[in-house]
């Protein structure tokens, strides 16, 4: 089976000064993620890494770079999807995770899909997964260049800063799994949720037809069941990249939501699309030696 893997950073107008930053940590976590399925290990492996690495780049809205709420905090939420198996973990609202990745893989490994707040939390501590102080958000945003909290933050193309993050692979033995993380949006109201933990909005995987992790407006994203819409296009025999470009349109037209999102069919071609000036994306497929990237 061949394998593959790609990841985004994010849709929206990317001002050019984040442009290059953009870039170059979506093209590291690229090459985290290929390594490891190179080496021979699973598409869960791949896109953790990858996801990880996204989340710890300051660059990117997620994890440790997530923006603020209205009410001046982080809420965080992420999910992951196992193709094989079809399981879903999620988390929602969580404002002291550091990787809400790994918090969505633990919920992945239990009894339960979508874990919300201090209950999502409750398990990280069982877990042993890392607790961040959520003073630490507060302090980033302070040290940014002056972005007082839009009024509405909601439209993807102000200058708030972007940067939902997500990943996809393939590996040799036919697995998909797909992932995605965000801070949400800048200014968003206190427990707003988006598609980014909604298994089918944000993200989907199934082995033998393909995966998906979405970024954009995240209340289009959850009405138009994106994530689900691409999988049957990739189901009725459409190709990755056809599939991506025709439910990125239908969103626009349809309701007027746009973002953009990554895929990777059973076969391993890759696809992604946008309908906003930029989305930073990074991907690797057999015989490339560096990542293709752009933004
Ligand atoms: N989809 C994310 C959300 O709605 C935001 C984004 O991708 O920019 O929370």
């Amino acid at each position: 089976m061949p394998i593959a893997l790609i990841v985004h950073g994010g849709a929206g107008a990317i001002a050019p000064q984040r442009q290059a930053a953009a870039r170059q940590g979506c093209a590291a976590a690229a090459r985290i993620g290929w390594e490891v399925l190179r080496q021979g290990h699973s598409a869960m492996e791949a896109v953790m890494a990858a996801v990880v690495a996204l989340e710890d780049d300051p660059t990117f809205n997620a994890g440790t770079g997530a923006v603020l709420t209205a009410a001046g905090h982080a809420e965080l939420d992420a999910g992951i999807m196992d193709g094989a198996t079809l399981g879903v973990g999620a988390v929602a609202g969580v404002r002291r995770i550091q990787n809400p990745i790994l918090l969505a893989q633990a919920v992945l490994a239990s009894p339960q899909v979508l874990l919300l707040g201090e209950g999502a939390e409750a398990l990280a501590a069982t877990q042993g997964i890392p607790f961040i102080d959520p003073m630490h958000f507060v302090q980033s945003y302070q040290r940014m260049p002056s972005q007082p909290l839009p009024a509405d933050a909601s439209g993807l193309d102000h200058e708030g800063k972007h940067g939902t993050v997500g990943a996809v692979a393939l590996d040799a033995a036919g697995h998909i799994v797909a992932a995605a993380s965000t801070g949400g949006y800048l200014g968003k109201p206190e427990g707003r949720v988006g598609d980014t933990p909604i298994a089918g909005a944000g993200f989907y995987a199934e082995d033998g037809v393909g995966g998906i992790a979405c970024t954009g407006d995240g209340e289009a994203f959850i009405r138009m069941q994106v994530a689900r819409r691409v999988a049957e296009a990739l189901g009725r025999g459409m190709d990755a990249q056809a599939a991506a470009s025709q439910v990125i349109n239908v969103v626009q037209t349809r309701i007027g939501g746009t973002g953009g999102l990554i895929v990777i069919d059973a076969t391993g071609r890759v696809g992604f699309a946008r309908s906003t000036v930029n989305m930073s994306y990074a991907y690797f497929t057999e015989g490339l030696s560096a990542p293709v990237v752009g933004i």
